[in-house]
């Protein structure tokens, strides 16, 4: 199914354009704790609210409930639309309300995180986090319609903008040289407008694989670049008890993984440079000594892209020339690291 997905800083204007079309009986509006006080009075939208807890610990099972419950007791059919305003996290998880409800009600996604309009949000994953695995349950399922503003970002923690721009780098870099510079020479923190066209390019990436390969079959897991490193430097994080948020694992993932493409495919080594001085200047360090290889390393071979515990990435020749199922020895991927740390003088 095609998705609607509309750049816009008059949100209730788009949000009403796009009700109109779909014409439902009842609209809800799943909002967490942050939305509902944060985003929603600033919308004008006649919709009967649902209020899940803020967090990525409520993605769960019993949340998903509470969503099942509200939309009962309003009346939902299958001709009601749920309107999910949040993060990822209410994204991830009204998706899979609506996918499910009555066996599949529409639902349209307004993201209010960077994180969630350059990624969860568009795409069509949805689920919930359950049995301390993330995203273990889920579908996949469409919004009708998403709808993307910046105008929502001026409440967010710059930490929590920072995070969703290590997406933006990764999606340039599967499309050009150009569009890396232009993320290279921003600060998303400054100019909402400005961050909304770049937004907009960098949405066209993930849209455009993802028509190619809805369903994750092959050509989806460019989309893992940085990936491979950074959940392994998210995992060890977690380990040590001092967790970093997901996106500056995958600005410093992507560092090792671009020192992994310039060994392995030629990446060129300039822009190789540039991207770890930008990402050094705007993340700072995840600090590693070689003590924590054997464990980064072991993690990477249980990376969910690894089939035969070996360790795989997806690399690149040059910014846009992207090489699936990269297979990396230990020992290619010990060097990589020490590079790593050389650039970041670790
Ligand atoms: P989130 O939804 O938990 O939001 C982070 C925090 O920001 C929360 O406390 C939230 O309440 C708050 N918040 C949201 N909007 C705000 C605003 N405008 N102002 C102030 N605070 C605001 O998490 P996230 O970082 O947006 O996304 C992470 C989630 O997305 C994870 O669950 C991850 O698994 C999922 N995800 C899904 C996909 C996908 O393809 N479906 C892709 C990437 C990430």
């Amino acid at each position: 199914m095609r998705q609607n997905v509309l750049f816009t800083n008059n949100v209730s204007e788009a949000l009403g354009e796009a009700l109109q079309r779909l014409n439902p009986n009842r609209v809800f509006v799943l909002v967490d704790t942050h939305t509902a006080r944060l985003v929603l009075p600033h919308m004008s939208l006649e919709a009967r609210p649902i209020v899940i807890e803020a967090g990525d610990d409520h993605k769960s099972v019993e949340a998903l409930m509470t969503v099942w419950h509200a939309l009962q007791e309003g009346g939902a059919t299958r001709s009601s639309v749920l309107v999910n305003v949040g993060g990822g996290m209410v994204t991830d998880l009204g998706g899979m309300a609506a996918a499910t409800f009555k066996r599949g009600i529409r639902f349209v996604n307004v993201p209010t995180t960077l994180l969630g309009a350059v990624d969860a949000a568009v795409g069509g994953k949805t689920g919930v986090n359950f049995g301390g695995l993330k995203n273990e349950v889920g579908a996949f399922a469409m919004a009708t319609d998403v709808v993307v503003s910046t105008r929502f970002f001026a409440t967010l923690p710059p930490q929590e903008l920072w995070s969703g721009y290590a997406e933006m780098l990764k999606h340039a870099m599967l499309t050009g040289e150009a569009p890396l510079r232009a993320l290279l020479n921003f600060d998303p923190t400054q100019d909402p407008e400005r961050l909304l066209d770049l937004l907009r390019d960098s949405v066209q990436v993930k849209r455009r694989i993802v028509e190619q390969d809805p369903l994750e079959k092959g050509l989806r897991k460019a989309l893992n670049l940085g990936h491979t490193v950074g959940h392994a430097f998210e995992s060890l994080a977690l380990q040590r008890g001092k967790p970093i948020p997901h996106g500056y694992a995958v600005a410093w993932g992507l560092v090792v993984e671009t020192v992994l493409s310039h060994m392995e495919c030629g990446f060129p080594s300039l822009l190789l440079h540039e991207l770890a001085g930008y990402v050094l200047s705007h993340y700072g360090t995840f600090a590693i000594t070689c003590d924590d290889y054997p464990q980064l390393i072991a993690l990477m071979r249980h990376d969910k892209k690894s089939e035969r515990g070996e360790i795989n990435c997806s690399l690149l020749e040059e910014c846009g020339q992207v090489r699936l199922n990269c297979s990396i020895e230990p020992e290619t991927m010990e060097t990589a690291l020490d590079i790593y740390r050389d650039l970041f003088r670790i």
